[in-house]
């Protein structure tokens, strides 16, 4: 039995409201049967929603017809993210009156409410889970797909696996976690080369401390695999010791941290959403508009993450790069490597964040299931038979 996914594409048969977006999303909450969420249920939407000048989120409008249908079952919604994001929500237009629900910091307004949730991955033995996502008897994830830096690809897993945990854990712990393995020899390099090595790197992602004679690297920036810069500097040195190891670490302990997140669920009260809309290089909590540089696909929803990540990584590999919208800071896009790329954001953020890992390594933990059924809801074959009725123009104000 493979795990179906529900998706709605942004393509539409007739231009008309039964094939759009909005009648699609309906369709898809239909199949998601919210059934299962109980009267007086608290309902938490985790989103990302976004930072600073970062708008390309989940739209609003999406997230008001979600909220509606949860208030239909006698639930309780309200939007969750980190405290931030959640404060200047506002900014990006996210208000209680806009979404239709209060909006509550993860973690609470200091970022210190949180349940220890306990883990066993490279030294980490604990984890700060958000206290207000704890607190909830339903989990809604609600996530913006989009590239990331760290691991080529945010999506639903990404969204609870860091969204889900107070800054300190997220950012300390589990973005932390490459930087266990040891990659830089210091006896091998004098300061004179670990300087050279810094001003190879074309991503500026070296930093070299010259009283620790110590060289670190910031991994979001490295594009390792499609740039080799500081491999061919260090040729007869061999002072680094970069390893795809070191960089899918992240990905494993996302699949954890995620796991823990929907340990406090029930099975049945899981739903995972993705908008695969205005897709963009880097993650939403950088904060920048960007070119976006996926052809739109639409909205896919599931109750299995697992499968829900991968038919989204499938349906942005098949669409493909717009190779005119990829920013010129990608310096090394064109570059052949001669190695074998397995998605287009592998392309875009270097081999070694393959996308691809955290959904086997979430399979792996029985989180869910990478085969599954994509089944189209109102697809543009069945909407363009469909006849449309007439269509209304407002020619004076309807809301008298
Ligand atoms: S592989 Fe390239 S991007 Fe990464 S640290 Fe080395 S030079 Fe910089």
């Amino acid at each position: 039995m493979t795990s179906e996914v529900y998706f709605g594409s942004i393509q539409q048969g007739r231009d008309a409201e039964f094939a759009s977006l909005g009648a699609k999303l309906g369709k898809l909450l239909e199949h998601l049967d919210f059934s299962t969420i109980e009267k007086n249920d608290k309902v938490a939407i985790k989103m990302h929603l976004g930072f600073s000048d970062g708008y390309q989120t989940v739209p609003v409008f999406f997230v008001r017809r979600i909220v509606k249908a949860v208030k239909e079952t006698g639930g309780w919604p309200f939007v969750t993210d980190n405290p931030t994001s959640i404060y200047n929500a506002v900014d990006r237009g996210y208000t209680q009156e806009t979404c239709g629900c209060p909006l509550i910091p993860v973690a609470g307004v200091k970022d210190g409410y949180t349940k220890p949730v306990k883990v066993d991955f490279n030294k980490v033995k604990e984890l700060d889970m958000g206290g207000v996502l704890h607190d909830a008897d339903v989990l809604i994830d609600l996530t913006h797909a989009k590239g990331h830096a760290n691991c080529g690809y945010g999506g639903a897993i990404k969204n609870i696996a860091l969204g889900g945990y107070s800054g300190p854990s997220r950012w300390n712990k589990i973005h932390g976690i490459e930087n266990v393995y040891p990659w830089w020899d210091a006896k091998k390099a004098s300061p004179e080369h670990a300087q050279k090595l810094v001003e190879s790197c074309p991503y500026s992602a070296l930093r070299y401390d010259k009283e620790k004679h110590q060289l670190n690297i910031a991994r979001f920036q490295c594009h390792y695999g499609n740039c080799t810069e500081c491999i061919k500097a260090d040729k007869d040195v061999g002072a680094l010791n970069l390893q795809p190891e070191q960089f899918e670490a992240f990905q494993e302990f996302m699949a954890i941290a995620a796991q823990k997140v929907l340990d406090t669920f029930d099975d049945n009260k899981r739903f995972f959403i993705n908008v695969a809309l205005q897709i963009t290089a880097h993650c939403d909590c950088v904060g920048l508009p960007q070119p976006v540089i996926v052809p739109e696909i639409g909205i896919l929803a599931s109750r299995d993450i697992v499968a829900v990540e991968q038919a989204t990584l499938d349906l942005i590999k098949e669409k493909g790069l717009i190779e005119s919208e990829i920013p010129p800071y990608f310096k090394h896009i064109k570059l052949d490597s001669g190695v074998d790329f397995s998605h287009p954001f592998a392309r875009l953020w270097g081999p070694y964040k393959n996308p691809y890992l955290v959904t086997k390594h979430a399979e792996k933990l029985g989180m869910g299931q990478r085969e599954y059924t994509l089944v189209e809801v109102l697809s543009p074959k069945k909407t363009m038979k469909m006849k449309p009725p007439k269509h209304v123009f407002e020619r004076a104000p309807s809301f008298y």
